[in-house]
């Protein structure tokens, strides 16, 4: 037996510790802070949260410079808190949900803003919006063992230097447990699967050049630098 071409080898994200933690699946949740929902023309209700997904491959590292992406005028940067699960779990409770985690990090879920926004008006997918390549960077993971779970904090980004997001992990209308057991409930979830938790107001967009940074108190940062328009 012969294989046609080599398989694409797991992205491997990296841990504060060194350790490799190979990515298997993308779940980001959709506004999860009232006051962006407000800023995207939605009302801040507690409905059930709503999550899409994107491809393993879209994960980055902190300190990557980016394609500013085909087909886009207005990409956009999100601030996330990201969840990283370590077991396995489907229907999992919210009481059990710490055990699934392994731990979190910072990251962004990059966007192009007028695709994403010209589907949800048709009531198309969002895949070109938000499954963008290299549309998900992210910092290293500190195990939930180091800097325990995460359920307040400052989370902010700057761009340039300039504060553009800055909000508080308390300000998360679906918290981190309740979001774990939501995914587990469509997915079984499995090591390896990360979870956007959903961004803050202040999105915006950015241009080549732009210099992008997330921090979330008690998790190293992510940084990336926006590159030249791709072709
Ligand atoms: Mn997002």
């Amino acid at each position: 037996m012969s294989t046609i071409f080599e398989p694409t080898p797991s992205v491997l994200a990296k841990t504060t510790d060194g350790r490799d933690y190979p990515v298997r699946r993308v779940f980001c949740i959709g506004r999860n802070y009232a006051a962006h929902a407000r800023e995207m023309g939605k009302d801040p209700d507690r409905d059930p949260p709503f999550f899409f997904t994107k491809w393993a491959e879209t994960v980055v590292p902190s300190d990557t410079t980016i394609t500013y992406p085909t087909q886009t005028s207005n990409f956009h940067y999100e601030a996330e808190l990201v969840v990283a699960i370590g077991k396995s779990g489907g229907s999992i409770a919210e009481q059990d949900a710490a055990d699934h985690i392994f731990g979190y990090a910072t990251g962004l879920d990059m966007t192009r803003r007028d695709l994403q926004l010209e589907a949800r008006e048709k009531g198309r997918p969002w895949d070109t919006g938000k499954n963008v390549e290299q549309s998900s960077p992210l910092g290293l993971i500190a195990p939930a063992s180091e800097c325990g779970h995460l359920c307040s904090g400052r989370i902010a980004l700057t761009v340039n230097g300039e504060v553009k997001q800055d909000a508080d992990l308390g300000e998360l209308i679906w918290d981190v447990p309740e979001v774990v057991a939501y995914v587990s409930r469509y997915y079984t979830l499995e090591p390896g699967d990360l979870i956007y938790t959903g961004t803050p107001a202040g999105v915006g967009a950015v241009v080549p050049g732009d210099i992008v940074t997330v921090t979330i108190e008690g998790l190293p940062d992510c940084t990336v630098t926006i590159g030249a328009k791709a072709n």
